[in-house]
């Protein structure tokens, strides 16, 4: 029987752990802190379930628009913080009883690459335990990056992982970065009433997306009270004062930084073995996620030039456990991965946008359809936004960008149409029910398709 041990127990290292339930492997998984890593404990979970709380908060406050009087509200934010807690135990826990049933070894404890079969693994009690395999599987994840003049206090300066523990929500923050998580924390803090600024180097937010669809993002958000600074950066900070290089300067409670995540990679032995990387990420065969010592697997945040996503962890660990198991290349299709930002109204891409088809000069055609007029989003007073689909000149849709209710979800169906690379024609023979949000879909793709209707 293969023998493989995973270091790390994140979405990569348990979602590998768990697909090697499906063939003959015996599998040790080796996670220095809790399971479940970044996306149940520090992201995905934490980050959505204080968006929830949020879109709530704000629908409460604007229950009017519908006639509902609610005299007085009140967060108990004790009781909305077990609540998060609840649920992010109920999912590691879930985890650790998933790996248990498939027969996984976990081991607690850090774990490096002593030679190309062996790891060892260092545990709190200061025993050291060596694991001898024949393959080994590296999802160590990534951690917050941080700025030379803005270093993390844990109090003032803080980081993401800080910010999905407070206790109660800041008052005034400025968000340096507008990158997906900038955002999600700038749309939640100010449906839960704080003040926030958000100060961005680029031209727009949510640099590489489509541009009409984030600065559609950007206006709602702005409607709702977030002061967004962009071409703007942070020259110095003074106690609790920032100095913008528009040369103004403001007063902030906290100043959360948000400017993208570094890999995990130190100290794993990666010299032990030769690995090669550029700055911490991995560099592997994106065929078979084998690094450069063949029998030595990457998957998840860690790698280089893939997104640093929980599905595509997920997918990255399906694809190296079948070429271990079965020897063949299944590899991830990295040109139809959904990109969600869970903000609200959310936006939501896959494949191409126009920016990228004209840096890989591709010769698209668009359409373009607004939510005004989309019965459902009007009953649920969130009929702004639009849907962009993509598709080749005469070709198949390659990609598609959604700013508007529930975009999140609307997004996989554009997926599949990426993926299967269809043509406006075909998908645009399809009907949507009505009245779904979907219709806003269907509009597009009919337009697209030389027939528009509404
Ligand atoms: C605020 C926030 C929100 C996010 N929201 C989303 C979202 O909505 N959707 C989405 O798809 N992605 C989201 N992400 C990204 C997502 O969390 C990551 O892409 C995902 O967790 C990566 O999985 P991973 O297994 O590669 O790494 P991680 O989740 O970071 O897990 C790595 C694990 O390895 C362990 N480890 C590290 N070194 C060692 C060692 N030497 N020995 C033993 N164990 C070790 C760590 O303790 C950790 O548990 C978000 C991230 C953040 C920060």
């Amino acid at each position: 029987m293969k023998k493989i041990t995973i270091i790390g127990g994140g979405p990569a290292g348990y979602a590998a752990a768990l697909y090697a339930n499906n063939f003959d492997l015996d599998v040790t998984l080796i996670e220095s802190d809790v399971l479940g890593g970044t996306c149940l404990n520090r992201g995905c979970i934490p980050a959505k379930y204080w968006l929830h709380v949020a879109e709530l908060n704000h629908e409460i406050e604007n229950a009017n628009d519908y006639g509902i009087e609610i005299n007085q509200k009140n967060i108990n934010w004790a009781n909305t913080t077990n609540k998060r807690n609840e649920i992010v135990n109920k999912l590691v826990s879930g985890i650790g009883t998933l790996l248990k049933s498939k027969k996984v070894n976990v081991i607690e404890g850090w774990g490096q690459i002593e030679s190309k079969n062996v790891v060892v693994v260092k545990k709190e009690n200061g025993e050291e335990e060596k694991i001898a395999s024949d393959y080994v599987l590296l999802a160590t994840g990534s951690q917050p990056r941080g700025l030379p003049n803005l270093e993390f206090d844990n109090n003032f300066i803080i980081n993401s992982d800080t910010a999905l523990n407070w206790d109660e929500p800041p008052k005034k923050v400025c968000i340096v970065g507008a990158g997906a998580i900038g955002c999600e924390f700038a749309s939640l803090l100010v449906d839960l009433d704080s003040e926030v600024t958000v100060v961005e180097l680029e031209e727009e937010i949510l640099p590489g997306l489509d541009k009409r669809t984030s600065a559609e993002l950007r206006k709602q958000l702005t409607k709702r009270g977030v002061n967004f600074k962009l071409k703007t950066s942070i020259e110095s900070v003074d106690n609790n004062e920032l100095v913008f290089s528009d040369g103004e300067k403001e007063n902030f409670d906290s100043v959360l930084v948000a400017i993208g995540r570094q890999p995990f990679t130190q100290n794993i032995g990666l010299d032990n073995v030769g690995i090669s990387n550029e700055n911490g990420f991995i560099e592997v065969d994106l065929e078979t996620m084998q690094t450069s010592t063949a029998n030595i697997y990457a998957l998840g945040d860690i790698v280089k030039d893939t997104p640093q996503l929980a599905h595509v962890a997920f997918a990255e660990a399906i694809a190296a456990v079948t070429h271990i198991a079965t020897g063949e290349k299944s590899p991830v299709n990295y040109s139809a991965i959904p990109y969600v930002v869970y903000t609200n109204p959310e936006l939501a891409e896959v494949g191409t946008n126009s920016d990228k088809a004209k840096v890989n000069e591709l010769n698209i055609s668009q359409s373009q359809h607004s939510f005004v007029g989309v019965g459902r989003a009007l009953i649920q007073n969130q009929n702004q936004g639009v849907v962009k689909v993509y598709a080749e000149e005469n070709g198949p849709i390659v990609g598609a960008s959604v700013c508007g209710p529930s975009a999140g979800e609307l997004i996989h169906e554009l997926m599949y149409m990426v993926g299967w690379e269809a043509l406006p024609s075909e998908a645009a023979e399809f009907i949507h029910a009505h009245p779904t949000l979907s219709e806003a879909i269907g509009e597009s793709l009919m337009s697209l398709s030389g027939k528009g209707l509404h």
